[in-house]
């Protein structure tokens, strides 16, 4: 091992969070497996004092992305998975009885990423667009932007190091420090932070924007990175890994994919950092939920996109 792993002062623990609860709802042959794990992570959470919770929804949509974020009645979804799956994130938030999302971010403007944000900007309320200041040649691109002026917003292009409250928690933009040629080195990379938990996700940054991020001389220590560009070997780089130090990878891709995401650089990498990994295409929904001190982590549920509307 090349270098030692940081050892964090925060503890862990594993938990099934609310997805279970959503999920039980629309598979109808729930595992007894996947009850006692239930039953025995849930021992774990009740002898913690939990305050206000953060969830974070790592959603199950396959080859693509979508991040959903609740604290209270704030609202953040980053990214909106693709085309195949966008009528399932629309429907995942409306189960959530959300109405109203606080602030939209779209990493980049690459079909599996964009695709789900504007059914979300058709069905629910959206107060604040943040995207990537590039112009993207594709039907998506004009369709993204028009469904952003139908709400009477626009997309708002921040600079690296500007910050937005959510709720308690603080968005720290982290990336892009500039725009290129390729759509995947202009994505939006955010941290997340709420108390002692921070989160980071780079959407398809690669190694050349991981490398700006850490020039930037921002603090990317985090406790759960959402693996840049779906475990592909151009990102993730080591010292990326070095500067985050995550305990948890959550790396979203779909199952048997075209592409051999993630790769196995980047899963050898994050085992030899003793970096947990959580996969969507193994585990479904992955729902994290913290007190700003632990992370609890719902370990998932079922291997495939539910279809919706639920019967
Ligand atoms: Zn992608």
């Amino acid at each position: 091992m090349r270098k030692r792993y940081r050892k964090k002062r925060e503890f862990f623990a594993f938990v099934i969070a609310g997805g279970i609860i959503f999920l039980s709802n629309i598979v109808i042959n729930f595992s007894t497996e996947l009850r006692s794990l239930w039953e025995q992570d849930a021992q774990i959470n009740i002898d913690l004092d939990i305050k206000e919770s953060m969830q974070v929804h790592f959603l199950d949509v396959g080859q693509g992305l979508s991040i959903l974020v609740e604290l209270g009645d704030e609202v953040l979804i980053y990214d909106g998975g693709g085309r195949d799956t966008s009528s399932f994130v629309v429907a995942y938030l409306q189960e959530q009885g959300i109405t109203e999302i606080d602030y939209l971010i779209s990493s980049h403007y690459d079909a599996d990423h964009v695709s789900g944000l504007i059914g979300c900007l058709y069905a629910f309320d959206v107060k604040n667009v943040i995207g990537s200041d590039y112009v993207h040649d594709s039907k998506l691109y004009t369709s993204f932007q028009n469904a952003v002026a139908k709400e009477g917003e626009t997309v708002r292009h921040p600079s690296v190091g500007t910050k937005y409250p959510f709720g308690e928690a603080v968005i720290t933009i982290l990336a892009p420090a500039e725009i290129m040629d390729d759509s995947n080195a202009n994505s939006v990379a955010i941290k997340l932070s709420y108390g002692e938990s921070d989160f980071i996700f780079t959407g398809d940054a690669d190694y050349y924007s991981e490398s700006a991020m850490i020039a930037s001389g921002m603090d990317l220590d985090c406790e759960v990175l959402s693996v840049g560009h779906h475990g592909s070997s151009d990102s993730t780089s080591e010292a990326f890994l070095e500067a985050t130090s995550p305990e948890y990878a959550v790396i979203s891709c779909g199952k048997d994919n075209d592409y051999g995401h993630p790769h196995k650089e980047v899963v050898e990498l994050l085992n030899e950092y003793q970096v947990e990994i959580l996969r969507n295409d193994e585990l479904g929904t992955i729902i994290m939920e913290t007190d700003g001190a632990v992370i609890y982590t719902a370990k998932s549920i079922c291997c495939t996109v539910p279809e919706f509307p639920f019967s």
